[in-house]
C-alpha cells in the first residue's frame, strides 16, 4: 500500500513554470485530480513519472526518489503512467503490447503476469491476437492500463482514462481504476469527467493554474458548493 509524498514540487517547460511549490500526500486508494484545461494536471503526472525535469522532493513510502531519477528507475520503484492518448503499438497484437509492458520483468515472470492480465481483463483475453490499432477507444485504453499493470506497479497514474469514450466505457474504465486501487495499488488519476470521477474516488484535489486550491474526501468535494458550481454544472 504505497504512499507518495510530494514536497514543494516545481515543473514546467523551458523557462516556463507550470507547477510551483506544490505539496500533496497521495495515500493508498484512489485519488483523483481535477481542474480546468491547462491547469497543469498532465504536467504533474509527467513530473512524477520522471518524463520532465522537476524540483522539490518526491518520497515513496518515506524514501526519497533521486531528483534526476529516470523513468526506468521510477518504473523499477513501482511507478507507472498511462499517458493520455494511450501510446500503444497499433501494428502489434494485444499480447505483444502487454509483453512490451513487462520489459523490465524476467521472462518467466512475464508469462505469469500475462496470464494474470488476461484473467483481470477477460475482454482482452478474447482479443489477444487482435492488432491494438484496430480496437475501439475503450478497448485500447484497457490495453494501456493492462500494459502498465504488467510491471506490477505500486503506484499507477492514469491521465484522463475516459477521454473520448462513450459513457458506458467511461464507467467501465473508472470501475477498473477502482478495482486496481481496491486490490492494493495506489492510483492517482487525472480526470475531466468530474462527476463520475468523484463518485469512484476516495480523495480528490482541484488543480487550478498550477496550484492545488481544494482537496479532501471525494464525497465531501462532490457536495461542496464551489465544486458543484465550477465543475458539476450546478446553479
Ligand atoms: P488538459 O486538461 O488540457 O490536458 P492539463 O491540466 O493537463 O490540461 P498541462 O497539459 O499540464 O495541463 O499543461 C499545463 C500548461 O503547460 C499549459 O499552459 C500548456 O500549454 C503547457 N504545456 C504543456 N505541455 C507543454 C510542452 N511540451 N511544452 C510547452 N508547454 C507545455
Amino acid at each position: 500500500m504505497t504512499r507518495l509524498t510530494i514536497e514543494n514540487l516545481s515543473a514546467g517547460y523551458g523557462g516556463f513554470a507550470v507547477l510551483r511549490d506544490l505539496s500533496l500526500d497521495v495515500s493508498p486508494g484512489l485519488t483523483v485530480i481535477v481542474g480546468p484545461n491547462g491547469a497543469g494536471k498532465t504536467t504533474l503526472l509527467k513530473a512524477i513519472a520522471g518524463l520532465i525535469p522537476r524540483g522539490g522532493r518526491l518520497l515513496l513510502d518515506g524514501t526519497p526518489v533521486a531528483p534526476d531519477a529516470s523513468t526506468s528507475e521510477l518504473v523499477r520503484r513501482g511507478v507507472a503512467l498511462v499517458a493520455e492518448g494511450r501510446q500503444l503499438f497499433p501494428q502489434m497484437s494485444v499480447t505483444e503490447n502487454l509483453e512490451l509492458g513487462g520489459w523490465l520483468v524476467p521472462a518467466a515472470e512475464r508469462a505469469y503476469r500475462l496470464k494474470q492480465a488476461f484473467a483481470d481483463f477477460p475482454k482482452l483475453a478474447e482479443r489477444a491476437a487482435q492488432l491494438a490499432g484496430t480496437m475501439s477507444g475503450g478497448e485500447q485504453q484497457m490495453v494501456a492500463v493492462a500494459r502498465a499493470m504488467m510491471c506490477a506497479p505500486t503506484l499507477l497514474m492514469l491521465d484522463e482514462p475516459s477521454l473520448g469514450l462513450a459513457p458506458r466505457m467511461v464507467d467501465e474504465l473508472l470501475a477498473i481504476a477502482r478495482r486496481i486501487a481496491d486490490a492494493g495499488t495506489t492510483v492517482l488519476m487525472v480526470e475531466q469527467n468530474v462527476r463520475k470521477a468523484l463518485a469512484v474516488a476516495d480523495r480528490a484535489h482541484v488543480l487550478e493554474r498550477g496550484r492545488l486550491v481544494a482537496g479532501g474526501p471525494a464525497d465531501e468535494l462532490a457536495r461542496s458548493a464551489v465544486i458543484r458550481q465550477a465543475y458539476l454544472g450546478a446553479p
